[in-house]
């Protein structure tokens, strides 16, 4: 038998999780879909949060976004592992269908489908990706025990990462393309202390090189003030490379029917969360957007939960006013 949800929400990262507590809290039938086996979205990469108000001492991520899930499961919110192929999100019942072929019905849907690493786009990236070249460092790390690292990056992810990295790597190099980092003061600081650390300044990679047995074997780094190209490499033993450029979001299956930015971000209602539509540039009811999907100011694990309570919210009062 079909089942009618309340409210189905794409994306089991900390504002899908929040969404999914406050819809089943509210008493709305509410199911989660997520692509991958575990819930967390990116933030299950993190190794340490450490500005969650409320989080526990040394909290992983992933230890963070298991606690969200049990809570939201206590209220009744369901889950289901699917890949979201195709939307019709302008009916009144919304229809999500699966990779599975199941077509998923609700009267209100929240996006919070997040975002994924950019890639640095040097050659030689995606050929030693799993090699060598990683998106992740808590995933990673491990396997980077007494060797020399690169990060590159400025920003908190960078950084907060290159300091976790410093517990297995012998070196750790942070490349930035400027001079100055984006990363909060407070990260800055831990790193200019940490004498693992070391800073290459105005520096983009040019190439990641590497060799069928040891895997990735160097990295060729460009000063853009001077020119200066340098290969670094590990000596007899591999180096390693974290990419932690920042993210692109998720968005591609909607980009076409909904309002996004330049970068690919949803726009959506700043009060309501609605998403908008890119015929009309109208709000969509009953469809809203939530968390790293969104453009927005500030993307932590706060507002995206933040994200998921309010879109959770409106979508209970839309679907009461709308259904009952
Ligand atoms: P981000 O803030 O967008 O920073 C990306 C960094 O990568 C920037 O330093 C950027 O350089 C650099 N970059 C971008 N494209 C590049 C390219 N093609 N080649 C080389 N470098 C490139 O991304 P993020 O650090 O992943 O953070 C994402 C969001 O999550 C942010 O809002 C951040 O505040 C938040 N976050 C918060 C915490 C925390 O509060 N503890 C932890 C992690 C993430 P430029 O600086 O020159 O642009």
């Amino acid at each position: 038998m079909e089942i009618l949800y309340d409210l189905i929400i794409l994306g089991a990262g900390p504002a899908g999780l929040s969404a999914g507590l406050y819809g089943a809290r509210g008493m709305m039938k509410t199911l989660i879909i997520e692509k991958n086996m575990l819930v967390g979205g990116q933030i299950s990469t993190t190794s340490e949060i450490e500005n969650y108000p409320g989080g526990m001492i040394s909290e992983s991520g992933t230890e963070l976004t298991m606690r969200m899930k049990n809570q939201a499961v206590n209220f009744g919110c369901e889950f289901k592992t699917d890949t979201i192929i195709e939307v019709d999100l302008e009916s009144k019942i919304k229809t999500l269908t699966g990779e599975s072929g199941i077509e998923y019905k609700a009267k209100s849907v929240i996006l919070a489908t997040g975002a994924s690493p950019r890639l640095a786009g040097a050659p030689g990236e995606k050929e030693y990706t799993g090699r060598g070249v990683s998106y992740c460092a808590t995933c990673d790390g491990f396997f980077v025990r007494d060797l020399e690292v690169f990060v590159i990056g400025g920003g908190d992810t960078a950084v907060e990462e290159a300091i976790f990295l410093t517990k297995f790597a012998k070196k750790v190099n942070v490349v930035h393309r400027r001079d100055k980092l984006r990363a909060a003061k407070s990260i800055q600081e831990k790193a200019f202390k940490n004498e693992k650390i070391n800073f290459i300044w105005d520096t983009v990679v040019e190439e990641m090189k590497g060799d069928p047995i040891k895997g990735l074997v160097s990295i060729v780094l460009k000063n853009k003030i001077t020119g200066e190209v340098t290969e670094y490499n590990g000596g007899d033993k591999p180096i390693g490379v974290f990419v932690l450029v920042g993210n692109v979001p998720n968005t591609e299956l909607f980009k076409d029917k909904l309002v996004v930015n330049s970068g690919g971000f949803l726009i959506a209602d700043e009060k309501t969360l609605n998403a908008e539509l890119s015929s009309t540039g109208e709000n969509l009811e009953g469809v809203y957007v939530a968390g790293d999907c969104r453009e927005k100011l500030l993307y932590q694990v706060i507002t995206a939960s933040a994200d998921g309570a309010v879109a959770a919210v409106v979508s209970e009062k839309y679907v009461e006013e709308n259904f009952n």
